[in-house]
Formats: C-alpha cells, structure tokens, sequence
C-alpha cells in the first residue's frame, strides 16, 4: 500500500491519522439532510500527500474528497521562495504545476473514485459552492489575505457536526506565520466551532449546532 509519507509534501504521519478520525467524526455524523454522508472539502492539496489520508477515510465514511488546488503553489513554492522543488516547474508555461504529481498519486493509491480534482482558485469556487461540508480541512495559501479568504469563503458551508481542521497553526510567532492561526482565532472566537484536538500544527475544530427543539435551556450560572 503506498504510504502517503513518501510523496512530497508537508504533513506529518501523526497529522494524517488526526485528519482520517476527523473525516470519521465529520462526516459519519455530520447532520446533512442527504442521503449520501456530506463530503470532504480540501483547500490546499499540492501533490497529494495529505488528499491519500483523507481519501482512505472518506472511502470507508462512505464519502468523496473534494481537493481543491490551482496547483500554481502558494508563495512559499515558487522559485526561490524557500519550499521550491524544481520537479513541479513547468518550463513551457514558466509555472509551477504539481497537478499532474497530484494526479500520480491519487491513481496510486487506487482512490480515482473517492478523489476529485478540482483545479482552481479557492475563492472562486467557495463562492458558488452550494453543499454542507463534512470536513473542512484548510491547508491553502499562507498570506494573511488568502487564509482571510478561506475562512469567509468556507467556513459557513462546513455541516453541523462537521469538523474544521486547520494546518500551520503555529500559537507562538517564533514558530512560523500567523495567517493559520488568526483563522483559528477567528473560529474559537466566533462560537460556531469548539476546538476539539490539536495535532501537531493541525487544530482540529468541531461545528457547533444550535440546541435541539424541546430539550431544555441550559442553566445560566
Ligand atoms: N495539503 C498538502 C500541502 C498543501 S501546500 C500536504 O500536506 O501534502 C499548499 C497548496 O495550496 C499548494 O499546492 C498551492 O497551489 C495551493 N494554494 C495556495 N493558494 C491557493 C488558492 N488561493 N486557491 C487554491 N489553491 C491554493
Ligand atoms: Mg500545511
């Protein structure tokens, strides 16, 4: 079986299994009024490393991955920029381009049916995307403006139930970039989500639903 840790990329074994148990939680209870389980949106796939987690437990949830990537690279990937690989350099088109990579190991790890390519920009597809999201995992570009821009653009079409899980979430600034963090920030202050478990630099956060018809209001102390 192919292990995801030999393909490119930048997530750690530990953070994968915390991605599969999220992809357990989210999407098996998940309160979509489909009659299929909701399914995974990824942000942020690169050449797959992450989407191979994912897609094993999407496939046994009963569920698809949704990974999207415009596979150009954040800002980090281009030449120069410090996490640059040549392989994914693309004379002809002077671009980095890590779909077919991407491409290469979804058909590896025999998951053609669970994964689906979407190629393009987050925003753009954020923006007419219409289906309750099982689990959310936010692993696309780091500048504070397109972190911003994931999160207003994803984060109210995540289920109740649903799990969002942010990677690169650094507490302390010596460790790396913010832009995660502030995300994280954002959705523990928003009171639509509950941090739920931090795995590494994963934070794993759980939708809160509203409280059921008919139980009673909780005591205010
Ligand atoms: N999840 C992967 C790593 C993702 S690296 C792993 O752990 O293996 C970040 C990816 O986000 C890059 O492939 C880059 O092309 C993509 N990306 C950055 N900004 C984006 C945007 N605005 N829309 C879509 N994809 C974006
Ligand atoms: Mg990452």
């Amino acid at each position: 079986m192919l292990d995801p840790q030999t393909i490119p990329g930048f997530l750690t074994a530990e953070e994968g299994q915390a991605l599969a148990d999220a992809v357990a939680l989210g999407c098996a209870d998940g309160a979509s009024r489909s009659p299929v389980p909701p399914p995974v949106v990824e942000i942020g796939a690169y050449c797959g490393r992450s989407t191979v987690y994912l897609g094993r437990a999407a496939r046994a949830a009963g569920t698809v991955v949704y990974a999207v990537d415009h596979h150009r690279g954040s800002e980090e990937h281009q030449p120069g920029g410090g996490y640059d690989d040549p392989r994914f350099w693309d004379a002809e088109a002077g671009r980095v381009d890590t779909l077919p990579a991407f491409r290469d190991t979804i058909r590896r790890a025999d998951l053609e049916d669970v994964v689906l390519a979407v190629v393009g920009s987050s925003a753009v597809v954020a923006a007419r995307w219409t289906t309750p999201v099982g689990v959310l995992f936010v692993d696309g570009g780091h500048s504070l403006a397109t972190a911003l821009e994931d999160w207003r653009g994803w984060a109210g079409h995540v289920a109740m139930g649903g799990v969002l899980a942010i990677h690169d979430v650094f507490h302390r600034p010596e460790e790396g970039g913010r832009p995660p963090h502030e995300v994280f920030l954002r959705a523990a202050a928003s009171g639509l989500f509950d941090p739920l478990a931090r795995v590494g630099t994963l934070q794993v956060l759980r939708r809160v639903g509203p409280r059921p018809l008919h139980a009673p209001a909780p005591v205010q102390g």
